[in-house]
């Protein structure tokens, strides 16, 4: 399956690597873990969003638009990468943020992406927790387009069967990294959200044919829901790419059991993941994705889920920024 038939524009650095990580391995006794790193695909300090975008600001180009709008949490990465993405081709970027958690931490409120979202020059809007955020996107679009602008409605998290080509380019590359070293990956692990990127990669995954086993770390909705979603995505995907398909939904697995209190709002699992992947592999996961995905990811090798023999990769979705918007949370000694 070959997507160069699909309007792209080189926002990222890709491939992304694909590393060992050794000491993680040993202080958890196996199973043999890696990590493919998405959190280095280069646009404002990288993230998965940066995939999706490269399909998506393609299409805003097409339809010569001249600002680019988006939503998401005040603490988005999918913002502060669509921000970066609509400087860098000459278009203006509206953002609309919901104020998810209810924190007034000020570093939360302004620090971390926010401050990022600025100084790529987006226009940074608010809005109350549970607002219907696809309606008030449409609004704002409306609005623009009476003033005599051309804007492009970005979803949130890019999480559409166009950005999630994304992420079924990003299986082919993990499916060809593996490959070229000789290594079989017998399971992927991620965080899951707005249900993109797993979606692209159950697409991906199964356009190659391969057996991987993908499973994904919720970090908002109920595992239903978050199944559902992902799914309905995943099938939509394959109809963009022109494929023929016969998606079993046994193939989305998520696990929502790694979530706490709500989207945002940080666990105990999730300090205790992020503190030790800084401390055995100097590396930074983020307090909303990564670390609930990889705290889930902890959980589970503890409880057996997986063979010492398997290797298992863990694919690092970005958002290290959004450390600066959580400085409370990480206040332990
Ligand atoms: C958006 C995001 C995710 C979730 O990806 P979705 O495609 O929304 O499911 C995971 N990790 C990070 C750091 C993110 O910003």
């Amino acid at each position: 399956m070959d997507l160069s038939c699909f309007p792209r524009i080189c926002l990222g650095h890709f491939p992304t690597p694909l590393e060992p990580m050794a000491k993680l391995t040993a202080l958890l006794g196996g199973p043999r873990l890696w990590i493919k790193r998405d959190d280095c695909t280069g646009l404002a300090s990288g993230g998965n969003k940066t995939r999706k975008l490269e399909f998506l600001m393609a299409e805003a180009v097409a339809a010569h638009a001249d600002i680019v709008i988006t939503q998401g949490a005040t603490q988005s990465n999918h913002a502060r990468q669509t921000a970066a993405a609509a400087a860098k081709l000459g278009m203006k970027c509206l953002i609309l943020l919901e104020d998810r958690t209810g924190s007034t931490d000020p570093n939360y409120v302004d620090n971390g992406n926010v401050m990022l979202n600025r100084l790529h020059g987006a226009t940074v809007e608010r809005r109350a927790g549970g607002t219907n955020m696809q309606q008030e996107m449409e609004i704002a679009a409306e609005r623009l387009r009476s003033e005599g602008a051309r804007p492009y409605v970005i979803p949130g998290g890019g999480s559409n069967p166009v950005g999630a080509l994304g992420y079924v380019n990003a299986a082919f590359e993990l499916i060809e990294q593996a490959a070229s070293r000789g290594l079989k990956i017998d399971y992927l692990v991620h965080a899951t959200g707005s249900a993109g990127t797993q979606a692209g990669l159950v697409a991906g995954l199964y356009a190659a044919n391969s057996d991987i086993r993908l499973l994904g770390i919720g970090t908002r909705a109920p595992k239903e829901k978050q199944e559902q979603m992902v799914y309905d995505l995943a099938c939509r995907t394959l109809d963009h790419m022109g494929m023929q398909h016969k998606l079993a939904p046994e193939v989305v697995v998520a696990n929502c059991d790694y979530v706490g209190s709500g989207y945002g709002i940080p666990t105990s699992g999730m300090v205790e993941a992020v503190q030790m992947l800084a401390r055995t592999e100097g590396l930074l996961l983020d307090p909303v994705y990564s670390g609930k995905g990889m705290a889930g990811l902890v959980d589970l090798i503890r409880k057996g889920y997986f063979k010492p023999t398997d290797n298992v990769v863990f694919l690092h979705t970005g958002g290290s920024v959004a450390l600066f918007g959580y400085p409370a949370a990480f206040e332990y000694e």
